[in-house]
Formats: C-alpha cells, sequence, structure tokens
C-alpha cells in the first residue's frame, strides 16, 4: 500500500466557470487557472502522484505549456492514473476536502462523488468529498479562493 497526499488553491473569479471534481457548478464566479482550474481533480491527481513517487503536477503539466490552457483536467487526471498504472499502482480510495466559503456545495457533493468515483474507475463507496467552509478565515474565508485537501490509498497489483 502507498499512500499520496495532494493540495490546490485557486483565486475565485467574476467571469470564470466554476469546475470541481468535473462537475459545472452554476456560481457567479469561478476559479482561475490555466486549465480549467478543476482544484479538486488537481489536488487528486497531484496525491496519485505522491503516492506513486513521481513528482508533482507541476513536474508534469507545466502551466506555461499551452496545451493546457484550458484544458479539461479529466484529461490531466487520466495521465496520471496511466502513469501510476505503468508502476503496477491502482486507487484504493481517496478522501477529499473541499474548503470553500462560497458557493454551498452541499447540494453537489453526491454528485461530484459519483464524478470523481466514474473517473477514477472506483465505485462510489471508495470515494469521499467532504466540504467546509473556513469559518471567515484567511483568504478562503474572504471568499478570494477555494481550497483543496485530498488524500490517495494506492496497491501494487500484480501485472497479469
Ligand atoms: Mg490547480
Amino acid at each position: 500500500m502507498r499512500i499520496g497526499i495532494g493540495y490546490d488553491i485557486h483565486r475565485l473569479e467574476e467571469g470564470r466557470r466554476l469546475v470541481l471534481g468535473g462537475v459545472e457548478i452554476p456560481s457567479p464566479v469561478g476559479l482561475a487557472g490555466h486549465s480549467d482550474a478543476d482544484a479538486v481533480l488537481h489536488a487528486i491527481a497531484d496525491a496519485v502522484l505522491g503516492a506513486a513517487a513521481l513528482g508533482d503536477i507541476g513536474d508534469h503539466f507545466p502551466n506555461n505549456c499551452s496545451r493546457w490552457c484550458n484544458a479539461d483536467s479529466a484529461t490531466i487526471l487520466e495521465a496520471v492514473l496511466k502513469m501510476a498504472a505503468a508502476r503496477q499502482l491502482k486507487v484504493c480510495n481517496v478522501d477529499v476536502n473541499v474548503v470553500a466559503e462560497w458557493p454551498k456545495l452541499g447540494p453537489r457533493k453526491g454528485q461530484i462523488r459519483a464524478n470523481v468515483a466514474s473517473l477514477l474507475g472506483l465505485p462510489p463507496d471508495r470515494v469521499s468529498i467532504k466540504a467546509r467552509t473556513a469559518e471567515g478565515l484567511g483568504p478562503v474565508g474572504r471568499r478570494e479562493a477555494i481550497e483543496v485537501h485530498a488524500v490517495v490509498l494506492m496497491e501494487e497489483v500484480t501485472p497479469q
């Protein structure tokens, strides 16, 4: 078994789409970034890279690379899962904390969970998406950013 930790933070800006876990959430503000800025998928991808000791998301998907401009982050996660699979590693489960003062994510948690499970090829009972606020503290509390933490457990599988 191997454990990986991932973290991401993106600024909230007016006029951007808000995409979390591959789910577009109706919101007056969205996350700024070179890709679709999906902080949930970025944190999970970083956790997978961490478990596999394959560096970090910036090593593989540099934000000066035009190929990833406005990229669907599902393609980034897919590429990372392939890199891990080449090392005979597959995801057992994932636990995610989304810290956002607004918009309210509670009603969307189930949809995000189902979509992340589908992207990881896991049953939903192996995917946990938790949402909380920052109690008004710091940049997240001031509604300037959304922050995500992810932990992934991976197991080594013997090649068939
Ligand atoms: Mg990111």
